[in-house]
């Protein structure tokens, strides 16, 4: 039977297009479960992420690799509704379908997941500004986006003044609203080197689970140029 005290504990939600799912994301959410006292993170590979080219591979290879990443770790759980969609995927939308549903209720603590570079892009999101009445937000450091308030646009700067808390226990105190941070091990991978190595023929060894690197070679992506 479920632990009714775990299931009120803060969620972690892990969206991104993981095109390809690296080892970065993975420490990210192993690190924010930790810092955050998190009691699971959700993965949610976007279908077709709103503000971006499109990805090299298709949803259902996205969430494959998401799927043989986190297998194993009963920490995460991947939740495949936004790969189905057939409309671009907006972050505030799926905030409000998870509201809306009996696993995460109004009630729930909810914690955003974001690396610095896509929280210093938040102005850009879709009624981005409605993001801190359905969750917290949980900002990892990310080698290259230094958190700086002096370089945020200024609508954002003036959020995070306003919402940043020092402790995590603040996460626990509301289901929304507060912005956190964490300085999770500092990992310079990102999808798009991976890529580049991928159609370069180069090796891509450590950067990714083996799993997934098998999976890509299976299934022809990313090929070479
Ligand atoms: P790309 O290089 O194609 O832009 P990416 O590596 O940034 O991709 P995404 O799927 O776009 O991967 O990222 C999902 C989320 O993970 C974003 O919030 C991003 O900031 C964060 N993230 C990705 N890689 C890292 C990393 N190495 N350290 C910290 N955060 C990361």
């Amino acid at each position: 039977m479920a632990d009714p005290a775990r299931a009120r504990q803060p969620l972690g939600i892990f969206g991104g297009t993981f095109d390809p799912v690296h080892f970065g994301h993975l420490r990210l959410a192993e690190e924010a479960a930790d810092e955050l006292a998190l009691a699971g993170i959700r993965w949610i590979p976007a279908g077709q992420p709103a503000l971006r080219a499109a990805p090299q591979t298709t949803a259902r290879q996205r969430l494959a690799m998401v799927q043989l990443a986190t297998a194993g770790n009963p920490c995460f759980a991947v939740d495949a509704a936004e790969v189905a969609a057939a409309r671009p995927s907006y972050t505030v939308e799926t905030l409000e379908r998870l509201r809306s549903t009996d696993s995460c209720g109004a009630q729930r603590p909810l914690v955003l997941l974001l690396g610095a570079d896509a929280f210093a892009g938040l102005p850009g999101w879709h009624r981005w500004q409605s993001l801190f009445d359905l969750a917290h937000l949980g900002i990892a450091h990310r080698p290259g986006h230094p958190l700086d308030l002096a370089r945020l646009a200024p609508a954002l700067a003036e959020q995070c003044r306003a919402r940043r808390r020092d402790s995590r226990t603040a996460l626990a105190e509301s289901p929304a609203g507060c912005i956190v941070t964490f300085a999770m091990t500092q990992l310079a991978i990102s999808a798009s080197r991976i890529r580049a190595l991928l159609t370069s023929g180069s090796s891509v060894r450590y950067l990714l689970p083996d799993e997934v690197i098998a999976y890509i070679r299976h299934h022809h992506l990313y090929p070479e140029c």
